[in-house]
């Protein structure tokens, strides 16, 4: 199989039709930029799962998604897409960088969601931008951006809703969008949903279940993603 792409989570591959990529999910886990570095035996397997499962209860929801069907423990197969280079953070309560950036308390519930865009640029370290930044470099039309605003929005209702019934708080995320190949005109969802790419805490315990286990050296890193697995696992199989 040929490489495509290889990030520090995932790599693609071409497959034999033009339309479709092979996705596979590593072990290795990064932070702070690439800076910390390290691996953690079945990250790959559980991400593959959490993102399968995920983009399946949104496409049954009526969100399009870059899911065609799973493949093996680390593989999915995925639609081809233009990925637009912007990240679309949404935070549903303060943590991370948005407390450091206010000075507002971490924990505290917003009284509405917030969106930001990230420049996706590894060189410029993925700086904060506007939606007039992201129009004036031509990252993406106004229509585009709208697009992704209202799927943005729709997924974080969606997701939200079904960790609460899993007893786990949809602290913020991370979503990335393409255009869907060839014609390059519909938007849908790419990339992952994990706990590499959201925050998740307990709900009664407040406990961390997420990649900040890792940022913050906190030690059980694998024993709190197979928990979110287990527990979403068992929603959806329910
Ligand atoms: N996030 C991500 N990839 C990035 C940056 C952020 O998946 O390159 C996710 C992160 O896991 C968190 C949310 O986006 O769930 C908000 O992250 P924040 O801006 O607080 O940045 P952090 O301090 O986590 O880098």
């Amino acid at each position: 199989m040929q490489l495509l792409y290889e990030g520090k989570a995932k790599r693609l591959y071409l497959t034999d039709r033009p339309d479709e990529l092979l996705m596979e999910f590593k072990d290795d886990a990064t932070a702070f930029n690439g800076l910390k570095k390290t691996q953690f035996k079945d990250k790959g397997r559980i991400n593959k799962r959490l993102t399968y499962y995920f983009l399946n209860l949104l496409e049954q929801d009526g969100i399009p998604t870059h899911l065609v069907r799973d493949v093996d423990d680390t593989h999915l197969i995925v639609r081809r897409v233009e990925i637009i280079p912007v990240e679309v953070v949404v935070r549903n309560t303060v943590a991370g960088s948005l407390a450091k950036r206010t000075g507002w308390e971490e924990g505290r519930l917003l009284s509405s969601p917030i969106f930001e865009y990230y420049y996706k640029s590894d060189e410029l370290g993925d700086p904060m931008i506007t939606q007039e930044h992201i129009r004036e470099m031509r990252l993406a039309t106004v229509r585009e951006l709208n697009t992704v605003r209202f799927l943005a929005s729709q997924v974080n209702d969606l997701l939200t809703g079904f960790f609460k019934k899993i007893g786990i708080r949809l602290v913020d995320f991370k979503l990335e969008f393409g255009r869907l190949c060839p014609q390059k005109k519909d938007i849908i969802l790419a990339d992952e949903i994990t706990p590499d790419t959201c925050r998740l805490w307990d709900t009664e315990t407040g406990k961390i279940l997420d990649k900040d286990r890792f940022r913050r050296d906190m030690g059980d890193v694998m024993g709190s993603y197979s928990e979110v697995l287990g527990r979403v696992a068992g929603a959806v199989h329910a």
